[in-house]
Parts: structure tokens; sequence; C-alpha cells
């Protein structure tokens, strides 16, 4: 038997209704569809929030991200990430991710090795760091120097040549530290970001409607972000064509991470490590294309930006589909499950090699109120007042906003959740809204107590 290795590989904005395994028309996800054979399938995942940060807080901590009066980065000690587990058990824990997933914001912690921060990401984070930052980043803005970074790297490499795609790039960092790991248990994460817009396949990945051409998918990409900055729902002012043009650019990008996925399990089976690994691949939220009058993620709770993929392969695993709802909140307890450990008191989820499932899964989100410095790292802090709840069953899908009406849809006549019902049926909006209510309270009381108990170790540290 060989090392057991632990391989995570997470997508950006991967809609489980776009992969074609799922039944979507395009041909988008060819290893996955043959990885879906081999694996626990689970239709029905959910990613606990639709926003990179507070996702993966979840995903990677079993813990829900608006807990801890909604303060989620850095990840905090009293969320035990299943890295640090890992590392813990004699795991070299190894890391490639980006963007909001960083050592400035901790998301690192537990993993041996990690990605340095590229430019790009620098450039964006700038806005959210120090007083220097802060005037590099107005520059930047005022001479567009990121748009001029981003056309090169776009323009010279990406687009034209999906040999210098971000995933591949990937591929090529981890593969070494690989290499020179052989003889120990692993534990890999990837997270494939080139899903994430603005979309610039490669060309070889282009489906029917997009152009080949570098200017024309700018054009549309452009027209989407500057829709976006006005970002008044409803008012998007998105033609049909050009819809059409910025989803089949997604479902390029798709189709490239895809072929990245298929190229780094070619590479782990001529190692002969492929097939002793667990094998875990989810989404880390999706993306709203106007089904609910608005574009990008971050903000709503509909099934289109919650909807994952999640497949499970690897050793005395059974293939086979699993339709109850699941939440990537699961994962890191599965991961203790898989290989005997101890699972932490801190994980909220539940093993999902448990024939125990639950009935419905919980949906969080809010907008960000401000950051904060602190010496442990960058802490975003969010706007609990401006927060949104969600449960969905099989059946149902419960959203109550602050401020705002409750909706609740019913997914077996109307899983578009075009029609609130929430007035309708009051018996089960009532249902679920103490459901949520619960949770909520929950959440409330856990904070407190942690709060309490964090004044006293403070207090014993000052030796008071
Ligand atoms: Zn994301």
């Amino acid at each position: 038997m060989g090392n057991r290795n632990i391989i995570l590989l997470t997508v950006e904005c991967l809609r489980s209704d776009h992969t074609s395994y799922s039944g979507y028309q395009k041909e988008t996800t060819p290893t996955l569809s043959s990885l879906a054979e081999e694996s626990l399938n689970f239709t029905n995942a959910f990613s606990v929030s639709p926003w990179t940060p507070l996702s993966f807080t979840a995903t990677l901590t079993s813990t829900y991200p608006l807990l801890f009066d909604g303060v989620v980065n850095p990840i905090q000690k009293n969320r035990i990430s299943i890295a640090k587990i890992l590392q813990e058990n004699g795991y070299k824990t190894i890391s490639l991710a980006g963007g909001w997933l960083n050592p400035l914001y901790n998301y690192t912690r537990g993993f041996d090795s990690h990605n340095k921060m590229d430019i790009a990401t620098a450039l964006r984070l700038a806005k959210y760091s120090s007083f220097w930052f802060l005037v590099f980043n107005r520059l930047s803005e005022k001479f567009k120097l990121t748009d001029i970074y981003r056309d090169k790297i776009y323009r010279k490499a990406r687009y034209q040549d999906f040999e210098n795609s971000q995933s591949l790039l990937k591929n090529r960092r981890i593969l070494p530290q690989v290499k020179k790991n052989l003889d120990q248990n692993m534990f890999l994460w990837i997270h494939y970001s080139d899903s994430h817009p603005p979309w610039y396949p490669a060309k070889e990945f282009h489906f029917p409607n997009t152009s080949s051409n570098y200017e024309e998918a700018r054009e549309v990409n452009e027209r989407v972000r500057e829709n976006i900055l006005e970002r008044k729902p409803g008012e998007l002012n998105l033609s049909e064509d050009e819809l059409q043009k910025i989803t089949a650019l997604y479902d390029g990008e798709i189709r490239g991470v895809d072929e990245a996925i298929n190229r780094l399990i070619e590479e782990l089976k001529d190692l002969g490590i492929f097939e002793d690994s667990y094998l875990i691949i989810t989404g880390d939220h999706g993306i709203e294309l106007m089904e609910h009058d608005d574009w990008g993620h971050g903000i709503n709770l509909y099934d289109e930006l919650v909807h994952v993929p999640l497949l499970i392969r690897g050793p005395d695993i059974e293939s086979k589909k699993i339709d109850e709802p699941v939440s990537l909140i699961d994962i890191p307890p599965t991961i203790s499950d898989l290989l005997n450990l101890r699972k932490p008191k801190s994980f909220m989820g539940d093993s999902l090699l448990k024939n125990k499932r639950r009935k419905g899964v919980f949906l969080e989100n809010a907008q960000e109120k401000r950051k904060d410095f602190s010496r442990e790292g960058r802490k975003v802090v969010l706007d609990l007042e401006k927060s949104k709840y969600g449960y969905r069953t099989d059946k149902y899908k419960y959203i109550l906003t602050r401020g705002e009406e409750e909706e609740l849809y019913n997914l077996e006549s109307d899983q578009k959740e075009q029609e609130n019902i929430a007035d309708e049926r009051p018996e089960i909006r009532n249902r679920f809204r103490k459901i949520v209510l619960n949770h909520i309270e929950f959440e409330k009381e856990f904070s407190e107590k942690n709060r309490i108990k964090g004044k006293v170790e403070s207090l014993q540290e000052k030796g008071i």
C-alpha cells in the first residue's frame, strides 16, 4: 500500500450545472466526467457562501464564516484548518492557491509550503493594506497599472497559449515539491483560478459563440465589469448576445481548468501515487449569469451561486451518486474520517462517508464592513446587519436577508428560484425561519462564549 495522500482540487466559480457530467450541453469537463464515474459523486453539494474568503473559511476549517462576530480573516486560532491537523499528523502540506487565499490572510496556515504572492495579487490587495500600499494603489488606479499588467499578461501569454495558463503554472510549481516528498504522506491543495472573471480562455478551448479575437473578448469582459461597478440589479445592461458570449468565455475557462486537472492526474499517475491517493474536487462557489438580474458573485444565495460539484475518489471509496444535500463544511471532517484521525471539537460539519445525511444545509453571506490590520494578519470584518442566511433542503430554499423580505422557493416546481412563495406558504416559511433563527442564535451564543474565553485567556496571559 502506498502513501495515503490527500489531493484537494478546488476551482473558482465552478457551477455544478456547467459541468458536462451534470448534463450541461457543452463538453466543458471531460476529465471530471470520467472521474465522476469512479467517485462518490455528490449531486447536491453546496458551498456555505458565494464569496471566496468566506467559502474557504468553511471548506478549510469546517466552521461557519459568520461566527466570531463576522471576523473571517485571518482564519483565527479558534478555527482549526484541516491543513494544521494533517501537518500535526506527519503530512507534508503543500498549497498553491492565490488571490484572497494568501499568507496575508492566513489561509496558508498549516501548510509547509505555499505560493508567494504574485504582482497582480499584490496590486489588488494593495488597497486593503498599509498607507504606502494605499498610495501605490491610488497611483495604479490613476495610471491604470493593473489594466496594463492584465492586458500584457492575458494578451501576450494566457489568452494565446494554454501552456502559459495560471492553472498549468500551478501544476508545474507543485510537481517538483511532490517529487521531493514521494516517501511521505502529502496533503496537496491546488486552487485553480482561471475560471474567475475576467475570462480569456485559451484559443483551443473556445466554444461556439466565443470570439477567438482578444479584443472582442476584452470588450465583452469590460462591458460586464462596467455593469458590475454600477451594480444595479435589474438594470444591468447586457444584451442576450453579450450574455451568450460571456457565458461561452466562462465555459472555455472551465474546459481549460479541466484539462489542467487531467494533466496533473497524468503526472501523478506517472509518479505512481494517484491510485492510492484520495482526490477531492469541488468549486468554491458558483457565479450568477443574470438568472436573477445580476451578474457576478458574493452577494446572493441562489443555486447558481452555491451549487457546486463535489467528487471524492480513492481507495475503498465506492463510485455512486448521492443526491441528498451536503455542504462543503463537511470536507475537513471527511478528510479526518478517511485517515482515521481525531476530529477536532471545532469542526461543525460531518463526515460525508457516514450514511447519516443532513436534511438541509446552511448558507451564509455578509458584506464587508471594514478591514483591520493587526500583527496576526489582515482581518475582514463583516457587516452582520447586512447579512443573508439561507437553508436549503432537497425540496425548498429559504433565504432571510436582514431588513428585507424573506424568500421561499419550491425547488421541485421552480428549480430556478423565480417565484417567491414565502407569503403563500406561511407554514413552511415559518418552519424554515425557525431553523435559520436557531442557527443565528447558536452562532451568537457561540461567539459570545468565545469572546469571554478570549478575555479570560488574555487576562491569564497578563497574570491577572
Ligand atoms: Zn471564489
